[in-house]
């Protein structure tokens, strides 16, 4: 496995391969949720490029990326054992190296839900992975359902500038219990790993509710306000009901929705999401 640090280095690695390249962008910390989008990258591409950046322009507290959890070598570790072919793995100083006027700006579906919590989140991420993209230039990119939201924005990415790459999306991974793995969880004490069990409850209470025929967006906002509310270490950030493309909230539901929200457990912010009906048995 090669890993490059430098932009000049992987584009190198990159002209040498001939066939599809499959590529897994990750801010690290890697679990089973990005272990999937390895597999899937392998199965469908000649060869397989990751990248691990923390990438200091999506976080919104210079607190929050200092305490993002990191583990360099223990990453390239388990990505060299899942065969992936190539990491880039860039310093902020490489991806950043003199003041760049140039950002990438998707407009007002990055103004919802994770936008409007987190001002200028998604000028970052958008902005990181068009370079991301431009430097490994892949067949495929591999991303998670988990980030409903980023998945949204990077689709119309692609599509609005032109970009030739396909955008796969990856189920989201859970633990046993229903969380989903995220590299945050590491932060969650043990109550805290408990009392984040809200955030897959209060989904599969929606999946419940449209299965039982509730089509209004406001009664089910309603009823999983409630239920994390329950939950004394829970603090809501958002509760949403949206269109799965323009991520406006629905007063009604017609065909597939997506049920979002973001939980404060303690000093972690969780997200967690379900389309229904489409991923209805994901959590049933
Ligand atoms: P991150 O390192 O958190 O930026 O995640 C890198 C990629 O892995 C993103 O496309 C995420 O959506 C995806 N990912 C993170 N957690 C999971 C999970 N539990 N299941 C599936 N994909 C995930």
């Amino acid at each position: 496995m090669e890993v490059a640090s430098t932009v000049a280095e992987m584009r190198a690695i990159r002209r040498a391969f001939t066939g599809d390249v499959g590529f897994v962008p990750t801010l690290g910390y890697l679990h089973d949720g990005h272990f999937s989008l390895v597999r899937a990258a392998k199965e469908q591409n000649e060869h397989t490029v990751a990248s691990i950046f923390v990438n200091p322009t999506q976080f919104n507290s210079p607190d929050d990326f200092e305490r993002y959890p990191r583990d360099d070598e223990g990453d390239l570790a388990q990505l060299r054992g899942q065969g992936v072919d190539a990491v880039f793995m860039p310093s902020a100083g490489e991806m950043y190296s003199y003041d760049p006027l140039t950002s990438v700006d998707v407009g007002e579906i990055t103004e919802r839900l994770e936008g409007e919590h987190r001002p200028g989140h998604f000028r970052g991420v958008a902005t990181v992975v068009a370079k991301l993209l431009n430097v490994v230039q892949p067949t495929r990119a591999y991303f998670g359902r988990k980030d409903a939201q980023q998945l949204v924005v990077i689709r119309r990415m692609v599509r609005d500038l032109h970009m030739g790459v396909e955008i796969v999306a990856m189920t989201t991974i859970r633990e046993a219990d229903g969380l989903a793995m995220s590299s945050r969880n590491a932060r969650l004490s043990a109550a805290e790993r408990e009392a984040a069990l809200v955030l897959s409850k209060a989904l599969r209470l929606a999946a419940q509710r449209w299965q039982g025929g509730e089509r209004s967006g406001a009664r089910i906002r309603d009823e999983l306000q409630a239920l994390i509310s329950g939950e004394q270490r829970a603090r809501v950030d958002y509760v949403s009901v949206a269109d799965t493309e323009t991520l406006e909230e629905l007063d009604s539901i017609e065909g597939e929705v997506l049920v979002s929200l973001a939980v404060h457990i303690g000093e972690v912010r969780l997200i967690d999401n379900i389309t229904l009906p489409s991923q209805m048995k994901e959590l049933l």
